[in-house]
């Protein structure tokens, strides 16, 4: 069991151990880019951290002035600090996702802002599937719609859409009965599900209201959607709308106005999230510690390939190669992002907006093959840029 009971851990670090491990930080370890990982007595990582300078961040750890202090907490259950150096102050944030990832540590999870503090319309498994909206993207095998800001609000719309195409939203995990499953289950068709199924806003899947197919058409008919390929949902209640608006229905139609709204606000969401995404696309040269510039090939907010700054025309040529790899294969734009990639369009999204200087280091995909990428002739000498 990854999380361990208070008692069952190991007692508070010794001070001289505390000092011993000041001792090697300050005798071993350099002021640069990279991530360091805190070990507990029985080897468990129970922190993994970066910094543009790992020593001084390392050292800061030893001079929390208050037992409540993040460090200070840290310290008392680590015995063991190690450290591994990586180029830039970007390269440790993506290492230290992968490894948060692979190790959980304790006092990460409790404080690390990630995929969990934002929403996503998940599509559930099993027969009739479902919108939900959910707090983060843990289920490797579900499909989610997001990140988005505001689960209140993609509640709602979710609701109407899930009420225009007759999807269930029903929390219980009862069996579904299609109507072409009747003769096996012996069920008569209007055996009452919920008033949902009776007010027609569900199409009823589970009292044989509708066959397995139906029910699937009109899930992929949400996935259109949610995919920004098909506006149908928003065209019905239109048509609705106005329908009841020449049959002089105005507080119906009023009705139908709020609930197109809603659906349009999603749509909105969509656009700016696909937007948002598509726009982080394209190759990244970013400085190095000491001249070890690397390349990042950047496609719909993931890091897709990275390689040392090329110095020599053969490195070059293998960029150029991986570039045309990545960017020319076909993906389709959708609002949809694999869950294990989540955190890291987040994390790549947050670096661009907490310094949107850095994008003067991209060049867009569809530029020429080399475009902003530095070449350097040799270590410590000054870049000559290339185009
Ligand atoms: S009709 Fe059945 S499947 Fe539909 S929401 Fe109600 S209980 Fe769920």
């Amino acid at each position: 069991m990854r999380r361990k009971a208070a008692a069952l851990r190991p007692p508070p670090t010794s001070e001289e151990q505390l000092a011993r491990m000041r001792a090697h930080v300050r005798a071993s370890c350099e002021d640069r880019p990279g991530i360091y990982r805190m070990h507990a007595a029985d080897g468990e990582v129970v922190y993994v951290g970066k910094s543009k300078r790992v020593r001084t961040r390392l050292l800061s750890y030893f001079r929390c002035a208050y037992p409540e202090e993040k460090g200070a907490r840290i310290l008392r259950e680590a015995v063991r600090i190690d450290w591994e150096y990586v180029p830039s102050e970007f390269a440790a944030l993506l290492l230290e996702l992968q490894l948060i990832k692979r190790y959980r540590p304790r006092f990460n999870v409790a404080m690390k802002r990630d995929a969990r503090h934002f929403a996503f319309i998940k599509i559930t498994r099993g027969p009739a599937p479902k919108l939900v909206v959910v707090r983060g993207a843990s289920d490797d095998s579900a499909v989610y719609y997001g990140p988005f800001h505001g689960a209140q609000r993609v509640s709602e719309s979710v609701r109407e859409l899930n009420d225009v195409l007759g999807l269930r939203d029903c929390t219980l995990d009862r069996r579904m009965h299609f109507a072409d499953q009747q003769e096996l289950f012996q069920l008569t068709p209007r055996t009452p599900g919920c008033i949902r199924f009776e007010v027609r806003k569900c199409l009823g899947p589970c009292v044989g209201g509708c066959t397995e197919r139906q029910y699937a058409e009109r899930l992929a008919l949400a996935r259109a959607f949610l995919d920004g390929a098909d506006d149908g949902p928003i065209e019905a209640l239109r048509r609705e709308m106005e329908a009841s608006s020449e049959r002089l229905e105005f507080e119906r139609a009023a009705a139908l106005r709020d609930k197109l709204r809603r659906l349009e606000d999603l749509k909105e969401q969509f656009l700016r999230f696909r937007f948002g995404v598509e726009t982080l696309s394209f190759r990244y040269t970013v400085p190095g510690h000491d001249g070890d510039d690397r390349v990042y090939l950047i496609r719909r907010g993931r890091v897709r390939a990275a390689f040392p700054a090329p110095r020599t025309a053969a490195e070059r040529a293998a960029i150029d190669r991986a570039s045309a790899e990545v960017f020319g294969r076909a993906e389709r734009e959708t609002a949809q992002v694999p869950t294990h990639e989540i955190d890291e369009l987040l994390l790549i999204s947050s670096w661009f907006r907490r310094f949107p200087e850095e994008l003067e280091r991209t060049v867009p995909a569809s530029e020429g093959t080399l475009g902003r990428i530095y070449i350097i002739p040799e270590r410590n000498a000054p870049a000559e840029r290339i185009a």
